[in-house]
């Protein structure tokens, strides 16, 4: 009989607190979870999922342009955002129903409400009942971030892109990541007059090729893109906002997103009064076990501040359940973890850019670019870009990086054979699927540079 209210009590609903949750259940582990808002959380509900629902939206007006190309009367119509939005908030709420049965199915104990941690072993939820566990997981992920600067309290964060009572018909995105390009490409694919400020390059930190291919098109899809630009101040003109910016530019816009990283949610949660250590941006710090400082303390996810993607912080609960309560330590492998940007022309990435290779060694590096069938067709110039960055020395695929319809689709596939240590050899030596934009990876036969 344990000493313990619970063996486990997860803080925070979304992706890794409610996999470490289940997993740990179905070990026979007692566990508790907390979460304040909806379960889910921020890839459920104000992340990827609608967000990626809101691309596929954005993307019809561009299908039906080439399914005219094609030979099509078709005409598309106005969208009508509120049908949109009641579609979207019904399938959130869906998928958070499905969440609870899961947590509940597996003997979870929910609390709907916000939980602190008070010491090594006690939580405090917020009616004020204590509640005390053998282990403590936080998982209670991050939030966006928004520097200071006068008038800083009338922008929007990546939480409210999915509650507008009406589309914007002029917006302001600042920031030039992951949500920054995604957000600007849905929005002007919504028919919104998109600008986007940023004051260094877009994607900075991703390989130079790939960015430049999709920064291209996303000037020609009409985003007013200025980089080298911060704002100084938004004024609030009631409907709209006046935006003044370091390089003088006065301009009106109808809303303005701030898109300029996320930190970990850890302020007030009690971590650093229970002797939990911290990082500079708040984050948990863990080891490769996602154990902290204090032994009965783990914390997995966003809060971490390792891999900021949904994968990654399911793939640290689950182990982080393994290894508590399933008797088989297993830590998460961080290592060619791949990823997509789901700009329009989306992004699939995994391993090193052709930059942080040569740093490693000598390289070779293996560009396509070409009009793919499908969209040429239809007169459409834009290319798919695809590109390989091979160690010299040992041959293995160090970088994969493409940019087209279906990026994401293929890098994941990609990622397997990098994961598996392939070499450019063993690309080649697999024969091509035809005719495909893929087959390109296993057919780029001469290096287009070589160190
Ligand atoms: P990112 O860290 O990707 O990008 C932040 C951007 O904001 C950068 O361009 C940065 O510029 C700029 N910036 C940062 N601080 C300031 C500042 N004080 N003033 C002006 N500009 C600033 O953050 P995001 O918010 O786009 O995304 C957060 C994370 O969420 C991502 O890193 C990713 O892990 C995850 N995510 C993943 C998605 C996916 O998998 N498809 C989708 C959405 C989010 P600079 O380059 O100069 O630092």
């Amino acid at each position: 009989m344990s000493d313990f209210d619970f063996d486990l009590f997860v803080i925070g609903g979304g992706s890794g607190g409610v996999r470490a949750a289940r997993i740990s259940a179905g070990y026979g582990a007692k566990v508790a979870l907390a979460e304040e808002y909806r379960l889910g959380g921020t890839c459920v509900i104000r992340g990827c999922v609608p967000k990626k629902l809101m691309v596929y939206a954005s993307g019809f007006p561009g299908a039906v342009e080439e399914a005219q190309a094609y030979g099509w009367d078709a005409q598309i119509g106005a969208f009508d955002w509120t049908k949109f939005r009641g579609k979207l908030d019904a399938e959130l709420t869906r998928l958070e129903a499905i969440y609870r049965r899961g947590q509940e199915g597996a003997g979870v104990t929910l609390y709907d409400q916000r939980a602190t941690v008070v010491a090594p072993h006690e939580v405090q939820l917020a009616d004020g009942t204590r509640v005390s566990a053998k282990h403590i997981l936080v998982a209670v992920g991050g939030k966006p971030f928004v520097p200071e600067f006068e008038g800083c309290e009338h922008v929007l964060t990546s939480n409210d892109m999915f509650k507008f009572d009406t589309l914007p018909k002029t917006m302001l995105i600042v920031g030039g990541g992951y949500i920054a390009c995604e957000f600007a490409c849905i929005m002007a694919g919504l028919g919104v007059d998109v600008t986007l400020f940023n004051r260094s390059p877009l994607l900075r930190g991703f390989d130079t090729d790939a960015r430049d291919v999709i920064i291209g098109q996303m000037e020609r899809a009409g985003i007013k893109i200025h980089t080298g630009v911060v704002i100084d101040k938004v004024e609030c003109l009631g409907d709209d906002f006046r935006i003044h910016a370091s390089d003088n530019r006065d301009e009106v816009f109808d809303a303005v997103l701030y898109a300029t990283g996320r930190v970990p949610l850890t302020e007030g949660l009690g971590l650093e009064d229970a002797g939990v250590k911290l990082g500079s941006r708040g984050e948990v710090l863990v080891d490769a076990y996602s154990q902290t400082n204090i032994p009965s303390i783990f914390a997995v996810g966003d809060v971490t501040d390792r891999i900021a993607l949904t994968p990654v912080a399911i793939r640290e609960g689950h182990a982080f359940a393994d290894t508590i309560f399933g008797a088989k330590p297993t830590t998460m492998d961080h290592d060619l973890v791949a990823s997509a940007v789901f700009t329009q022309p989306e992004f699939g990435t995994c391993g090193l850019t052709e930059d942080e290779a040569r740093e490693k060694g000598p390289v070779e590096i293996y560009l396509s670019s070409f009009k793919p069938m499908k969209s040429a067709f239809a007169g459409n110039p834009e290319p798919v870009f695809l590109k390989l960055v091979v160690s010299k020395e040992h041959r293995t695929v160090l970088g994969c990086h493409i940019v087209g319809e279906s990026a994401g689709e293929m890098i994941q596939m990609v990622a397997i054979a990098m994961k598996m240590g392939a070499t450019k050899e063993q690309f080649d030596a697999t024969c091509a699927v035809h005719p495909t934009m893929a087959e390109e990876l296993v057919t780029m036969r001469s290096p287009a540079r070589t160190d």
